[in-house]
């Protein structure tokens, strides 16, 4: 087991803070979305592992004395790099603090030797995909069950027979000594690799996998509202497992494009709209982009430059389903840069008409005043 301590960065006499802090910052260095290296994902998985058995303090503390981890109930068993993705990106959503929509986001995947593996696909999106939802159909070069067996491994006409070294059962116990006494180790059988049957006689196409490399096309069903801190979970559409055993998930990760229109934050979109000295004085009616189409929004007069507009409901979607953001717009006073002879004109007889600037209330001096009661 490698040192969780050293896996984490952090000093044996850390505490709970510190663990988190530092958890925090690899586990966005090793992110799989975010870091391309072939090692991030081991990585990912080896730090949420750690991470994990650090901050509880049953495990912790067994840690510290034995140097492992216990086993039996909520442990993670006594092999170590045992977290799936699907696990390890659960426990880094659960920390960030979303609460991940049932069923659709989020859930652990059960252990057991025969499960394929997870696939983890990126899909990206545009803002106005995030706005109304996507479908997307993803093609998958994976495994694919074998038809000529069945997916069960075995040759024309045979089948699986029970293995003998372990009675079927998967596992193989072995009494071992330590300076303890004596115990049994509980291991899996290394003839049938923990499946309890063995095949005599393999199928050709496959070998005996029960699998074979092949091609196959998923529709993701992207909910609306979505960012790049989440991904999807798609039970049993990763790869299958040997012989027939579980699938694992198909993990899809999001990705939002950049629109240089908006700024996101969270479900509210801000835009910057540029109008002129006279539209501003005089009122005006804009056309403003949102991520379902374009929309007139009036600009009434005298408004001043930074003054921010809202329009209800043209925000993104709540992921929860309950309403949507806003599209927040930052009307700025633009400033011509170059004059027409007339504009100058103009402008120099605007300027004898002018009032006074702002008046300057609510400065420093009398607030400080207010404060004070005078
Ligand atoms: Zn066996
Ligand atoms: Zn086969």
């Amino acid at each position: 087991m490698s040192d969780l301590y050293a896996v984490l960065e952090v000093a044996r006499d850390a505490t709970d803070d510190d663990i988190k802090k530092s958890y925090r910052r690899l586990a966005m260095v090793y992110h799989p979305d975010r870091n391309p290296a072939a090692d991030a994902e081991g990585r990912f998985k080896e730090i949420a592992e750690a991470y994990s058995i650090l901050t509880d303090p049953d495990k912790r503390a067994h840690y510290d004395r034995f140097g492992s981890v216990p086993t039996g109930s909520g442990g993670f068993g006594q092999d170590f790099h045992h977290l799936d993705l699907s696990d390890a990106l659960n426990i880094f959503m659960r920390d960030i603090g979303f609460n991940g929509l049932d069923g659709i986001f989020g859930g652990g995947a059960q252990r057991d030797p025969t499960r394929g593996q997870d696939i983890r696909v990126t899909v990206k999106l545009s803002l106005q995909e995030v706005a109304l939802g996507a479908k997307r159909n993803v093609r998958l070069k994976t495994l694919v069950a074998c038809d000529a067996c069945g997916a069960t491994g075995s040759g024309k006409g045979t089948r699986p027979v029970q293995c003998t070294m372990c009675a079927g059962t998967g596992e193989v116990r072995r009494a071992a000594r330590s300076m303890f006494g004596q115990f049994v180790q509980v291991a899996p059988c290394p003839t049938c690799h923990g499946e309890g049957r063995v095949i005599t006689t393999p199928c050709e196409v496959c070998r005996g996998e029960g699998r074979i490399r092949g091609e196959r096309t998923v529709t993701v069903d992207v909910p609306p509202g979505v960012s790049a801190q989440h991904y999807l979970t798609i039970r049993g559409q990763g790869t299958p497992g040997p012989r027939g055993g579980t699938p694992g998930d198909l993990i899809v990760m999001i990705e939002v494009k950049d629109d240089d229109r908006f700024v996101r934050d969270g479900d509210d979109l801000t835009l910057e709209l540029p109008v002129s000295f006279a539209q501003a004085a005089l009122g005006t009616t804009a056309v403003v982009p949102t991520p379902y189409g374009e929309e007139s929004l009036p600009i009434p007069a005298g408004t001043q430059s930074g003054t921010v507009l809202r329009v209800r409901g043209k925000g993104l979607p709540r992921l929860s389903g309950n309403g949507t953001g806003d599209l927040n717009v930052k009307v700025f006073v633009w400033t011509p840069d170059e004059l027409t002879e007339l504009q100058r004109g103009l402008f120099t007889e605007l300027a004898k008409h002018e009032g006074e600037g702002p008046k300057r209330k609510g400065g420093f001096w009398s607030k400080l005043k207010e404060a004070l009661g005078a």
